[in-house]
């Protein structure tokens, strides 16, 4: 099969949509933006060995290295607009195809990032996906903006993927956990939400805003580089799901919260007269210095251990 018969076959089906004026079949792609807008753009790359292994469904590839990509478009309060897809791959596999084609369309609908174009090449296996969105002009999320005084909020819960990772990764064998809690968290680490109505929604509101997808520790930390001052976070409010306690204990669920990486919800900063929104909860405050503390030594959090 050609490079032209597999984006016939695989991808060129996933690109109309509102603001789409020419999709994949030309030279570029061409999309439209409404007037007093900023674009946002950003890129991240999957690949084999590093994101994923040769036992990951192509299906969870696909739909994770969109739902990746457009979790910062929600953590710049961005509206999603259009995707296009890098595709590096050894060999044409139809069945590898099949699946990462049924990923990216289920991804492409439920964000409305539908896919304009790409470039398909051999050589080892890795996708780059490159998101666009948009924003009113000036209303963007940035990391730089927390002021002291400020609340630090998050959305959902937190670590969850990382222990469906070490789930995944047949770390657990021979342990007893509940079929449903393991469902649930291998289902966080392979179908990850990005909180694109929330970022939508904090523009204007959140002072900072980032997606945490390196642990709640190193994304806090980005905030409080970028802006200046020092995040207190409280380690009893941190938002622990009840599977993740099940399955992990207590103090071991709050070590994956802290530096477990891939949740991809987001951790903002609000002024204190805002109010809190849905499905988000107050984990500490800005105050004036620098770095973050949450209260436990490096060693407390497990961040040797799991870095
Ligand atoms: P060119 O040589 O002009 O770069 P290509 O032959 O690489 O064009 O691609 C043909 C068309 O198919 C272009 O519109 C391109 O954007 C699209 N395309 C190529 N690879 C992919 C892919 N993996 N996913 C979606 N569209 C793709
Ligand atoms: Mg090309």
């Amino acid at each position: 099969m050609s490079e032209f018969d597999v984006i016939a076959r695989y991808f060129s089906s996933l690109g109309a949509g509102r603001r789409v004026e020419l999709s994949v079949g030309d030279d570029a792609a061409a999309l439209s933006v409404p007037p007093d807008s900023e674009l946002i753009v950003s890129t991240d790359s999957s690949v084999l060995g590093t994101h994923f292994t040769d036992d990951t469904f192509s299906e969870h590839v696909g739909y994770k290295a969109v739902a990746s990509a457009a979790s910062d478009l929600a953590a710049m309060g961005a509206e999603p607009l259009a995707m296009t897809l890098g595709l590096t791959m050894p060999s044409v596999d139809d069945l590898w195809l099949h699946g990462l084609s049924q990923g990216l369309a289920q991804a492409c609908r439920h964000y409305a990032l539908p896919l304009v174009g790409g470039d398909t090449t051999r050589g080892p296996l890795a996708l780059t996906v490159t998101v666009m969105g948009f924003c009113p002009r000036g209303q963007k999320l940035l990391r730089s903006g927390a002021h002291v005084g400020d609340r630090v909020c998050v959305s959902g819960t937190l670590g969850d993927a990382a222990f469906g990772l070490s789930l995944v990764q047949g770390k657990h064998r021979g342990i007893d956990i509940d079929f449903d809690a393991q469902e649930y968290l291998v289902n966080r680490l392979s179908f990850p939400l990005a909180r694109i109505d929330l970022g939508i929604a904090l523009r204007g509101l959140a002072t900072s805003c980032i997606d945490v997808s390196d642990g709640l520790l190193q994304d806090a930390s980005h905030i409080a580089n970028a802006s200046g001052c020092r995040l207190v976070i409280h380690q009893d409010a941190i938002p622990l799901s009840t599977p993740l306690i099940e399955a992990a204990g207590d103090r071991h669920a709050l070590q994956l919260a802290l530096t477990g990486g891939e949740d991809y919800e987001l951790l903002f900063t609000l002024p204190a007269d805002c109010d809190i929104p849905d499905g988000t909860v107050v984990i500490g405050s800005v105050e004036a210095g620098e770095g973050v503390d949450c209260g436990l030594t490096l060693e407390e959090t497990g961040y040797d251990h799991f870095h």
